[in-house]
């Protein structure tokens, strides 16, 4: 089987423009293009769409496994073995991920300038490629989003009422470790009754239920993360709980019916946010309707009302318009959405039903 990678270096070298080789310092980045994991490594890709992964003696054995570039074991700074390599290749202007490199990395490079090199900062390069994902990615965005709502109804299986919400958020997290997930794409957010108004209040010493509660988890598996929000009730609901589920549940539909590819993605936005303005809700709708998701939990495209951008085919997505009311508490639903050919596909198994428990 041919690896991915080497179809997105030929990809991303042929957007070089105002430099000849890029160097890439995301850790994301560097993986998607060498399929390199370690926590040190650079990638010098040149124009015919080559690389070699600078990286450090701890992944001598690892680099070797997971990368078919040619590696280079750097015994001292990345950056000294870099600066070596650009002098012998005899290219003179290198692009640099701008939003990517500390300061120490910079001044490093910088001795290039003394040597005749010419440094061309260089933005979201190989993010743009990212946010359409080939179909292994989706396999694995797929994956990682089932194992995190078995890992949810895993863990309901154990709520007991009075369980505080750190309790919970631990079952949720123990699941998902037990499931395969190497780690957790955030800290899982569990927010009971007045607390769920806070769109990121953190788990804490509150006792859940009788009430509403907000669950927010997602989780990393083979590098790709999963990202859903869902609702329980602990009780039976009020009318008010009522009518402010079926209203974003309606804003979540609305937008999810509004993906397709060539749609900007601030139609997206819109579509959630028409409904709840229907209902006086607009104000209570804080954030954007949504991000793409894959090697980050938050990557491109952003479905924000202020985003320029149009949806393409295989990009992964969610859609999670929430509403949040001081004092009362608050709702959000969340799924990861694949763009297809023709419309779209909701990877997020777990029923959007209004649940009591
Ligand atoms: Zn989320
Ligand atoms: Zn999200």
């Amino acid at each position: 089987m041919t690896r991915p990678e080497a179809a997105r270096r030929a990809k991303a070298a042929a957007q070089f423009d105002k430099f000849d080789a890029l160097l890439v310092t995301k850790p994301e980045n560097v993986r998607y293009l060498t399929g390199f994991t370690g926590s040190n490594g650079v990638v010098f890709l040149l124009e015919d769409g080559t690389a070699t992964l600078f990286t450090d003696p701890r992944y001598t054995v690892q680099s070797k496994q997971q990368t078919d570039c040619k590696v280079v074991i750097a015994k001292g700074p990345l950056t000294k073995s870099i600066l070596a390599a650009f002098t012998k290749s005899g290219i003179r202007k290198f692009g640099f991920e701008q939003d990517h490199l500390n300061v120490a990395q910079f001044d490093a490079l910088k001795k290039g300038l003394t040597l005749g090199l010419e440094l061309v900062p260089v933005s979201g390069l190989v993010e743009r490629l990212r946010m359409v994902k080939d179909a292994g990615e989706i396999a694995a965005i797929r994956a990682s989003v089932n194992a995190n709502s078995i890992a949810l109804a895993q863990a309901l299986g154990l709520f007991q009422i009075g369980m505080t919400e750190a309790e919970f958020a631990a079952e949720i997290d123990y699941a998902n470790r037990k499931l395969g997930a190497e780690g957790l794409a955030f800290d899982t957010i569990v927010a009971a009754g007045v607390r769920a108004a806070l769109p990121h209040a953190r788990p804490g010493s509150t006792p859940i239920g009788p009430g509403m509660l907000l669950i927010d988890m997602g989780v990393f598996r083979d590098g790709y993360a999963s990202d859903m929000t869902r609702m329980v009730h602990v009780g039976p609901a009020t009318d008010r709980y009522r009518e402010m589920y079926a209203a974003v549940l309606e804003a979540q539909l609305a937008a999810i019916d509004a993906v397709k590819p060539g749609v900007r993605t601030v139609a997206v936005d819109k579509a959630a946010r028409e409904v709840l303005q229907a209902r006086g809700l607009e104000k209570a709708f804080v954030h954007s309707t949504g991000h793409g998701l894959g090697l980050e939990i938050h990557e491109g495209p952003r479905l924000g009302r202020k985003d320029k951008g149009k949806l393409q085919a295989g990009m992964a997505i969610t859609i999670e318009p929430g509403v949040y009311t001081e004092g009362w508490g608050g709702i959000r639903i969340e799924d990861t959405v694949l763009v297809t050919e023709t419309g779209c596909e909701i990877l997020t198994p777990t029923s959007k039903e209004l649940f009591e428990l």
